[in-house]
């Protein structure tokens, strides 16, 4: 059977992993979060002291790129694949409100965005894949035969990562998730490498009033229609 290049780009917090999740495990396709990827990187920033509260040593993180290798290993029993960092499984270190602090002007580094999209690159090469992000359908794969854009507002937003890291046992304000979610918002959306920004021929999904399933069977229909073609 035909495979394809799917893509979902979007805002944070827009629910975008949970759906490329299940539509990856319905298709039987590779799953790849690359949101992981650039926390993972600046997991590293931060351990190595290239980043802190009160400094970004770009430099220092630039030279220390070499010794970042980020892979990916299913876990049978979470149902996806963890990210790992330099062998060390980072899943759950990279989902704290420090790192989201710190990765988007990490991911506003040029050297570190080219290093992790020819990764990206490779890991579609064989097509069969569901990618997540802020570029995917613009610059990682603007060939891909399915692209989606997903929108919420900032509070459904905001509210659906407050749960999700209360769930997850971090205690924190649900203003420290709004103000997060905005400001990465806003940095993702003007920075001068590869912008968060909709593709010409995306499908725009506002997603603040769906449930889970009806996004899913929609992104299932779309993909059926490409597939089968
Ligand atoms: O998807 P997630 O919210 O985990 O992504 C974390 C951050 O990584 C984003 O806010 C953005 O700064 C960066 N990112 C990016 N390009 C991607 C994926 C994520 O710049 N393709």
């Amino acid at each position: 059977m035909k495979k394809i290049v799917i893509a979902i780009d979007g805002f944070s917090s827009t629910g975008k992993s949970t759906i490329a999740k299940q539509l990856a495990k319905q298709l039987n396709y590779i799953y790849v979060d690359t949101g992981a990827m650039y926390r993972a990187v600046t997991y590293f920033a931060l351990e190595n002291e290239c980043i802190g509260d009160s400094f970004f040593k770009e430099d220092d993180l630039i030279n220390k790129l070499s010794e970042i290798t980020i892979t990916f290993k299913f876990n049978e029993k979470a149902g996806f694949a963890e990210v790992y960092l330099n062998g060390k499984n980072i899943e759950s270190d990279i989902r704290t409100l420090k790192v989201s602090k710190y990765v988007s002007p990490v991911a506003t580094l040029s050297e570190v965005r080219r290093k992790l999209v020819e990764q990206q690159q490779l890991m579609g090469k064989d097509k069969g894949i569901v990618m997540d992000g802020r570029d995917i359908g613009t610059v990682v794969f603007p060939d891909a035969e399915l692209k989606i854009f997903m929108t919420a507002s900032a509070e459904t937003r905001a509210k659906r990562r407050y749960k999700e890291l209360l769930d997850r046992g971090h205690n924190l304000s649900y203003e420290d998730v709004l103000e997060n979610v905005t400001t990465r918002d806003h940095i993702d959306s003007t920075r001068e490498d590869s912008p968060l920004v909709k593709a010409n021929d995306a499908i725009e999904i506002d997603n603040s009033n769906l449930t889970i399933e009806s996004q899913l069977n929609r992104l299932i229909q779309l993909a059926d229609d490409i597939i089968s073609k």
